[in-house]
């Protein structure tokens, strides 16, 4: 599909580096809006385990490419949740692991690793209307989308929220986290293929002073604004960001 084919039906895209708050946030703003949920970053993650799976180095893209035609993913509802299954098994916490994090974020700078993704991204986008989360998915999965949204935050506010998730007993402390969280930042802005940036056409909203509730209210009122078909539902309770 060329990327700027007319959309058959609504399509949103939510961006931004890791910790802005996107995973709530689209998930949420997906359920209650009533549209489909694609976390990207969990196709990259699933595609780092079957890498280590297979003995296969995250930084091989020979035997990487080598590995894709092998590699079957999906997301199913399970437990009330989308999860996502690699060859048929559910590897939803497995994928979560700071390592596997580390292993997604190489393996996204190959560019066979990367296209192989966006033809799936794409397809699935394409069976209904779609929210999106990634790095890329308003500037070059769906540079058409009729409504991108740029999630941002400091870094030191990213790390609190992810001290604050890891819980009282994490080993790891805030000075730990936030380089973490910088280096992270500076691989996905960094790399040559599709780095991760705020499409100009986005909406860009800065999560680090404003409550998950008061985000998620500025995504709704914007979401109405765009589609105003959609019936307009209350949204639910939102207390924490991660
Ligand atoms: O969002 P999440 O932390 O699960 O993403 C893991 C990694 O996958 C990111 O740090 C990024 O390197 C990569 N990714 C990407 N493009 C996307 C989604 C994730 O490169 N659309």
């Amino acid at each position: 599909m060329p990327t700027t084919s007319p959309l058959p039906h609504p399509i949103i895209t939510i961006d931004g580096p890791a910790g802005a708050g996107k995973s709530t946030l689209s998930r949420t703003l997906a359920e209650t809006i009533g549209f489909t949920y694609i976390d990207t970053g969990a196709m990259f993650r699933a595609l780092a385990l079957a890498a280590q799976q297979a003995h296969i180095p995250w930084d091989d893209e020979s035997q990487l490419a080598a590995l894709l035609p092998s590699v079957h993913l999906q997301f199913h509802h399970t437990h009330g949740q989308r999860r996502i299954f690699l060859n048929h098994q559910d590897v939803e916490d497995a994928i979560r692991t700071p390592e596997i994090g580390i292993g997604a974020s190489a393996v996204s700078v190959h560019p066979s690793v990367r296209t192989f993704l966006l033809v799936q991204q794409r397809h699935l986008a394409l069976q209904g209307p779609s929210v999106l989360e990634g790095r890329d998915t308003g500037t070059v999965v769906f540079p058409n989308a009729p409504l991108k949204f740029y999630l941002d935050a400091s870094a030191h506010e990213r790390a609190l929220r992810r001290l604050r998730q890891l819980g009282p007993n994490s080993s790891t402390s805030l000075k730990e986290i936030q380089q973490q969280i910088e280096a992270r930042d500076r691989a996905d802005t960094q790399r040559t293929h599709a780095p991760l940036r705020c499409p100009q056409d986005a909406l860009r909203i800065d999560t680090s002073s404003l409550s998950p509730q008061q985000v998620l209210q500025q995504m709704l009122d914007a979401t109405y604004a765009r589609f105003p078909s959609l019936p307009k539902v209350p949204p639910p309770p939102l207390h924490e960001l991660h």
